[in-house]
């Protein structure tokens, strides 16, 4: 059965461009860019809006939005056409209603794109949570600017760079020594949205410590027989699911721990199926790591759970 997310990158990410100031500027004068605005970004139905920058300009100009950031996304592999994101806020305050119009989150859009698309959303919108989250040097307060095209941002005031971080999170399908797996229900979720486990990486931690832990911590199970299956980037706001599957010898002892998790259901692929049929189990989304974890050890896709939350 193939891995998760092995595939090469659609973008060249072309870090070589990101250190001459001038040469941003030409690229920029040449680039389909995208929008974002309070971690929404550009779109219409199906595809991602982009903009040139005399779109851009008109924008600004027309009092609409504010000159905002540039964040220098790479290149097409092929044609070589540079992508930028466009960071900016709305000039007038808006109500939400007008913010939405013409705006999608990743996780609303995310499994429509195309898969260049969706790498492309998920660096904007990483780097523009990061940016503005970060506006202030860490050492001494100051405040910063972007550097680097969008890669970094700098303090002229103690002249530091300041580099984005990524949080890694493992997630995990449990299996048992019939093949069948164990999701649990988080009291956040809707009712009957099942899922597989996941938890934050802890400092010192190797990610192997933190499968173990978080699914004894979570499930009352121990595992071992990890398989690495792949990762993908996360940026709600900022993070990396490093995704394992692990078998336990223990089944039987698998419970919530009341407070993440709060119930835990063991599935085969025809109870999972059935499931979802008679509306008991609701899938996480098509576009969630888990999903497709889910999906590959069931050999084929599943129907329903399209909505996040
Ligand atoms: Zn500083």
């Amino acid at each position: 059965m193939s891995a998760i997310n092995q595939h090469p990158s659609r973008i060249d990410r072309a870090g070589e461009l990101r250190t001459n100031q001038k040469t941003l500027d030409q690229l920029w004068s040449q680039a389909r860019i995208l929008q974002i605005s309070e971690g929404r970004i550009a779109a219409t139905g199906k595809q991602l809006t982009f903009f040139s920058d005399e779109d851009v300009a008109r924008l600004v100009s027309s009092g609409l939005f504010a000159e905002g950031s540039r964040y220098f996304l790479g290149v097409d592999i092929e044609s070589r056409k540079p992508f930028f994101a466009w960071d900016t806020q709305w000039v007038e305050a808006k109500s939400d209603e007008e913010k939405i119009d013409g705006f999608s989150t990743v996780r609303e859009i995310g499994v429509k794109l195309s898969e260049q698309e969706l790498e492309l959303s998920l660096h904007a919108v990483a780097l523009s949570n990061w940016h503005s989250a970060h506006p202030r040097c860490p050492r001494c307060g100051g405040a910063t600017r972007v550097d680097l095209g969008g890669a970094a941002r700098f303090c002229d005031a103690d002249q530091s760079q300041h580099h984005p971080r990524t949080d890694s999170a493992v997630i995990v399908l449990v299996k048992d020594r019939s093949d069948r797996i164990l999701l649990g229900h988080q009291p956040v979720w809707p009712e009957g949205r099942f899922s597989t486990f996941a938890g934050f990486l802890e400092p010192g931690e190797t990610f192997e410590q933190c499968v173990m832990r978080e699914i004894f911590e979570e499930s009352a199970v121990t595992v071992s027989e990890l398989k690495y299956l792949g990762s993908q980037p996360w940026p709600f706001p900022a993070s990396i699911m490093i995704s394992f599957e692990a078998v336990t010898d223990n089944p039987e002892v698998a419970r919530g721990d009341g407070e993440e998790i709060t119930e835990v259901r063991w599935f085969s692929r025809e109870e999972l199926l059935a499931a979802i049929k008679d509306g008991s189990l609701l899938l996480p989304p098509s576009i969630s790591v888990a999903r497709k974890m889910i999906e590959r050890w069931l050999g084929h896709s599943a129907p329903g759970g399209e909505t996040w939350r």
